[in-house]
């Protein structure tokens, strides 16, 4: 007999931008609906703490990039959340002992052609590494690199030159004063949300499907799947019969790494707020420091790339040891005592993430398409990483969730 507590029209797996996009939709219409959930809260990367401070603190989103297009700025306002659109740190000049005005704009010029020559190669028949695209000993190599580590969470090795090229943004891009994982948890509010129920299995041999889970089996009509591309790549969540060629899209979109770090700063008044200080000119492991984010005391340290995976073995201690060692170099010994770390992510030792947002690589940009598409017509993917032209981000995700809403609604309704 079917235990109708434990069977849905629609499962959604994975409550992040993705799964509440979904499962927002499917339940404001009247369809059964559940969200099955790893975790012991929600919103995935997208998530807010106070780590027993006064601050909201995005510890994986933060910015509504693409704000001028980006749907879920009326999300937040219509719920009464209010939007800083204040310029971002990197869209101002840099302000730091040992990196002149003159630096800053040489700098810039270099990253302008870097990024023209990626857009010319996007355009020819092959794939490639977007690292080719660096000229031999251009002084600012290191740096770009380092801002890819940021942007993309990879290095520029790893990094396919036409998936890079898909990503459309409009270079607005706003916050949400409350936190971007507060948004979601008021979204959320009223959803049928299982916690602390990470799938195991999805059985797509006969209807309905069977979800198998850590608190027992569920049914449903249809699946959707927004779990990140590593716990698929991984099989973390396995798929029966096999999906070979979802693993295959999966292992192509790994998540890169990044983390946040963040440092209370005593006597913040004399720096200029939403202001960015680099670690190092010259090196790819490097951290970007946004200054008084919000106008609060605050440092809000970015690690990317290796340097940010390497980190998390270290603890909070050795990160802060690393970001403080930098900032003293750049701002001089006297910071030392007015830094306090108050918290820090760990998003590539994270079980139910594993890194901070997918890159394709090189040779693979046509994989997201691969993730993308349904199985039949009961098994739908989501998630930032099937977005072909948003992706990485939560709006991204979000939209892929309101796609795969839509198809779910479309088979029901047959
Ligand atoms: C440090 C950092 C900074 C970022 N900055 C920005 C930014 O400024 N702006 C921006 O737009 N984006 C940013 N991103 C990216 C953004 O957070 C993600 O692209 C987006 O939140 C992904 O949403 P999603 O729904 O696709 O996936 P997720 O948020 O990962 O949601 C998937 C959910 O599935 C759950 N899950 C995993 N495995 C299972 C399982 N087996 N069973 C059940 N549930 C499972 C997870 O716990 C998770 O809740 C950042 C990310 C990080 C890490």
């Amino acid at each position: 007999m079917t235990d109708i507590s434990k069977h849905f029209d629609v499962i959604v797996i994975g409550a992040g931008a993705a799964g509440i996009g979904a499962a927002r939709t499917l339940f404001d219409v009247g369809v059964s609906v559940a969200v099955l959930e790893a975790r012991n809260r929600i919103g995935g990367r997208a998530w807010t703490t106070n780590a027993g401070t006064q601050w909201p603190l995005d510890m994986g989103a933060g910015w509504l990039h693409s704000a001028d297009r980006n749907p879920l700025v009326a999300v937040a306002e219509n719920l009464g959340f209010e939007i800083d659109r204040n310029t971002p740190p990197w869209q101002k000049p840099v302000h730091q002992a040992g990196f002149s005005e003159q630096d800053h704009r040489s700098f810039r010029a270099a990253q302008d052609e870097f990024y023209e020559r990626l857009e010319a190669a996007a355009k020819e028949p092959e794939d490639r590494a977007a690292v080719d695209l660096l000229e031999t000993d251009n002084p600012w190599n290191a740096l770009i690199d380092a801002v890819s580590t940021y942007v993309n969470g990879t290095e520029l090795e790893r990094l396919s030159v036409k998936d890079f090229d898909n990503y459309h943004a409009t270079e607005v891009n706003w916050r949400v004063e409350r936190g971007y994982g507060a948004l979601f948890e008021k979204i959320a509010e009223g959803l049928p949300i299982r916690l602390d129920c990470p799938v195991r299995r999805i059985d797509h041999s006969a209807a309905p499907i069977r979800i198998e889970t850590d608190q027992g089996v569920f049914t449903a009509s249809c699946v959707i799947v927004t779990v990140p591309t590593n716990i698929i790549a991984s099989e973390a969540l396995k798929f029966s019969p096999a999906l070979p060629y979802k693993h295959l899209a999966a292992a192509h979109l790994p998540l890169g790494y990044d983390n946040k770090l963040f440092l209370e700063l005593d006597g913040a008044d004399e720096f200029e707020p939403d202001s960015r200080i680099f670690g190092h000119h010259n090196r790819v492991a490097t951290a970007s420091y946004h200054v008084r984010p919000f106008g609060r005391p605050l440092i809000e340290a970015y690690f990317g790339g290796h340097l940010a995976r390497d980190l998390e073995g270290r603890g909070l201690e050795g990160f802060a040891h690393f970001a403080i060692d930098q900032l003293a170099a750049a701002l001089g010994e006297g910071i030392r005592p007015r830094l306090k770390p108050i918290a820090v992510s760990y998003w590539a030792s994270d079980p139910f993430a594993g890194g901070s947002y997918s890159h394709a690589l090189p040779g693979h940009w046509e994989k997201r398409a691969m993730l993308a598409k349904p199985v039949g017509m009961h098994l739908f993917f989501a998630g930032e990483a099937c977005s072909l032209h948003d992706f990485s981000t939560v709006h991204g995700a979000w939209l892929t969730g309101l796609q795969a809403a839509a198809d779910a609604m479309a088979t029901l309704r047959r």
